[in-house]
């Protein structure tokens, strides 16, 4: 038996990344107590300008998590009871159960094997009649092919919403994610690229009529205080989170920037490590929300990092097609092959901008050294 040691690296360090801003972020916080403005203050309007402009998008509309960002998107589009909209298996549930939510069905599609994404030559076939949104998820950061989506959503009418929730910031053919479909989701949950410090989201898009109904459907529909133009939800973004979402806003460029040359690093480092890394599309830059690679024996290795207190993850295991929650729609194991290979071999590496040179040393010596001792 080797000598076990404690390196104790996390998955995502936010108390680090707290000390780097805690004057700014303590002091947006006071501000917004001061104020007292803690439903639709003006920190909720600024952020929403701010986030908007970062995604180049003509609209933004604070809500209160990733998850109602799609629910509205789809009630803003009238998806409802038998509408059908067609999203991947590999992904967090998040991303179905938004569908679930306004009585629509999901129909999953399986992933490219490269990029883990939604794979456009499988969109066609699964198109009913009842088809009314195609959902693709940018996991892990990797932008999903838009061009080839959206070509086929325009053949068949159909509207796209995006799951951006862990892509803050990755770019396709130079622009950055939030306007390629008709609207685009993203999630501030504290460990996204961009976190809140509680539950937060928002969606952009550049359709004024989709982010005029997003507007209402978060806030009880209302066009004044007592005038409800439509039935609605509460949904709101929290002045605080935004005034947070704000001063982290300021940082977002240069926490890519790291994550970019953590991944790059990475890849240069494990090149003669026995793993599938990740793969990365010629026209695509992503925003690096995790780094994933495959090997047939995950388990075994995800036992032998966490036991050198290295904080691997998998994400995601078991696929939606396959959880007990969606045992309805009838499912099998063999339905969709390559998410299922996916989801037994895929292992999360440590990635966050804090992540110093020496700490991602150690994870690299640690996957050489499971390897080299041979352990099966
Ligand atoms: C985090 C996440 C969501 C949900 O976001 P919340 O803000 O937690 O509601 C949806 N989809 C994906 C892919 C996510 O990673």
């Amino acid at each position: 038996m080797d000598k076990i040691i404690a390196h104790s690296i996390p998955m995502v360090d936010l108390k680090a990344q707290y000390r780097t801003i805690q004057s700014e972020i303590d002091e947006a916080i006071q501000g917004v107590l001061d104020s007292t403005e803690f439903i639709m203050g003006s920190a909720v309007g600024e952020f929403e300008a701010g986030f908007g402009a970062f995604c180049t998008a003509d609209y933004c509309v604070g809500v209160s998590s990733g998850t109602s960002a799609l629910m509205l998107a789809l009630l803003a589009m009238d998806v409802g009871p038998d509408d059908e909209v067609i999203t991947s298996s590999h992904t967090f549930i998040a991303t179905a159960e938004a569908i679930s939510a306004v009585g629509a069905i999901p129909v999953f599609v399986d992933i490219d094997p490269h990029t883990y994404n939604l794979d456009p030559a499988l969109l066609e076939q699964a198109i009913t009649l009842a088809t009314r949104v195609i959902m693709p998820v940018h996991l892990y950061g990797q932008p999903a092919d838009m061009p080839r989506i959206n070509a086929i959503a325009r053949d068949h009418g159909l509207s796209v919403v995006e799951d951006a929730a862990q892509a803050h910031g990755a770019a396709l053919n130079g622009a950055v994610v939030g306007t390629m479909g008709d609207a685009a989701c993203f999630s501030f949950y504290p460990g996204k690229n961009l976190g809140a410090y509680g539950d937060a989201g928002a969606l952009t898009t550049n359709d004024s009529e989709i982010a005029k109904k997003v507007s209402l459907l978060r806030n009880h529909g209302r066009r004044s205080k007592y005038l409800h133009e439509i039935v609605g939800y509460g949904e709101r973004l929290d002045t605080i989170q935004a005034a947070i979402l704000q001063v982290k806003l300021n940082h977002l460029s240069h926490w890519t920037a790291a994550r970019r040359r953590l991944a790059a690093r990475y890849t240069e480092l494990l090149d003669n490590c026995e793993l599938v890394l990740p793969f990365v599309a010629e026209d695509a830059e992503p925003a690096w929300h995790l780094y994933v690679v495959r090997t047939e024996q995950r388990d075994a290795l995800l036992d032998f990092l966490r036991l050198r207190g290295i904080g691997a993850g998998v994400h995601y295991p078991v696929p939606l097609h396959l959880q007990p929650a969606y045992a309805d729609l009838g499912h099998a194991r063999g339905d969709l092959p390559v998410t299922e290979m996916v989801a037994d071999t895929c292992l999360s590496l440590p990635i966050y901008p804090e992540m110093t040179d020496a700490q991602q040393d150690t994870v690299v010596a640690a996957l050489y050294a499971f390897f080299d001792q041979g352990v099966a």
